[in-house]
């Protein structure tokens, strides 16, 4: 008997993975040579499993500025704002963030998953109500788990079970907190956002909070996300995002016309009391902000990497999700099959991800690929072509390219 003996038939299956070399939740780079490229056991591998839909991580300018800021203030904070002060370039982000999205006010977090459990946790109260997506990020379960509003989800996608779940809530006290994310994290399927926002319109004290994380530059003509695209950002009192994916850094904000919204600053926990971002970090999203605003073609590489991977793995037989978008995931038979499939594909050269429940919708197994705009067209054909050796190696997909094993045939939840 120890502390651990809980987790033991899970640490029971880690071990298996490990002992079979392929463990996707324990992969090391020996080093990263670009948005693309790593090495890992000294071999070159294709990355296809990070979020670096921008590909910004490597460029020179959001580097210089790093480095600048890094010279000029140091490595780190070494507090909290509220304890330890805010550095010039903490205020101008949140400016230049509410600048880009119109809004008066922006806030910024030391990660997206703080920004969440910071918003979520406050906004709403005892006697108020998150309703969120079943869907939804880790980050937002562990927003409403961390504060005391009453917690109601509503069936993924479904604008009707929301308006139902809301009219049941009718004539109780307090407000209502929705919450959805632009484009989710496991699928890469997008809200219905359009009727979300009209059911919204519909009942009383009611407020709508959108994810962005993986919207964020990626959608919109201007890049600000799903409510852009969508044309209802009028309809959205929160945004909250990340600077982890499209930004190539790390970080997290919400932006808002809300008045009274900085009083936020001395009652959200995981802001307070926390160390806020390193002066090079800011900089660097700074910059990568910048980016996003002028450089519209990185948008529309992305968009045409994720067709092409999107419809390429489709037509190969694999089982992907709803719709094409930066996140493209193949539906696994089991867990097993996962890993054996993620194993061949490291082996062949390609880093991918694995997702597994509770993280996954359904309980689904998945395969999952994020593109980035800085992939070439050689680059993901060469993945779709890995995809298809190792697929038919595993009895994943028929041998004959297009036809199908099973049928398996994804419908969308919207
Ligand atoms: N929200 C969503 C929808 C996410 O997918 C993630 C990260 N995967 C986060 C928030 C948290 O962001 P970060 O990793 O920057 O903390």
């Amino acid at each position: 008997m120890s502390l651990f003996s809980k987790f033991a038939p899970l640490a029971a299956q880690y071990r298996q993975l490990e002992e079979a070399g392929a463990n996707p939740f324990n992969v090391s780079f020996d080093s990263v040579l670009s948005p693309t490229e790593a090495m890992i056991k000294d071999r070159p591998v294709l990355l296809l499993g990070t979020n670096n839909y921008l590909g910004l991580t490597y460029d020179p300018a959001v580097i210089a500025k790093a480095v600048e800021a890094t010279e000029l203030y140091g490595t780190g904070t070494t507090g909290s704002r509220i304890a330890n002060g805010s550095y010039d370039g903490h205020k101008q982000l949140e400016r230049a963030l509410a600048g880009f999205y119109n809004r008066k006010h922006g806030m910024v977090f030391s990660t997206g998953y703080q920004a969440n459990l910071g918003i979520l946790s406050t906004l709403a109260g005892k006697d108020d109500h998150l309703i969120l997506d079943a869907d939804s990020h880790a980050s937002i379960y562990d927003g409403a788990r961390l504060g005391h509003a009453q917690v109601t989800r509503f069936r993924h996608n479904s604008p009707e079970d929301l308006a139902n779940r809301l009219r049941r809530l009718e004539g109780t006290p307090g407000d209502k907190v929705i919450v959805v994310e632009g484009i989710y994290s496991m699928l890469g399927d997008t809200a219905p956002l359009r009727e979300f926002a009209a059911v919204k319109r519909e009942y009383a004290n009611t407020y709508l909070v959108v994810d962005e994380a993986h919207s964020l530059g990626v959608l919109g003509e201007n890049g600000r996300g799903l409510a852009e695209a969508a044309g209802v950002e009028g309809d959205v009192d929160f945004v909250v995002g990340t600077f982890s994916k499209s930004l190539g850094g790390v970080g997290g904000f919400c932006v808002s016309d809300a008045e009274g919204f900085d009083i936020l600053r001395v009652v959200t926990r995981p802001y307070m009391f926390t160390a806020s971002l390193p002066p090079g970090v800011i900089a660097a999203t700074l910059e990568a902000l910048h980016q996003v605003q002028t450089r519209p073609g990185l948008r529309r590489q992305l968009s045409e990497n994720a067709n092409r991977l999107y419809n390429g793995l489709a037509a190969l037989g694999f089982t992907v999700g709803p719709e094409p978008s930066p996140v493209v995931s193949t539906v696994m038979p089991s867990p097993e099959a996962a890993f054996a499939f993620w194993s061949r594909l490291l082996h062949a050269g390609l880093y991918t991800n694995v997702s597994l429940p509770p993280a996954t919708p359904k309980g689904l197994a998945l395969l999952r690929s994020s593109v980035s705009a800085a992939h070439t067209s050689a680059q993901i054909d060469h993945a779709i072509a890995m995809f298809a050796e190792a697929g038919r190696e595993l009895g994943l997909i028929s041998p004959a390219r297009g036809q199908k094993q099973g049928e398996t045939v994804f419908v969308s939840a919207k």
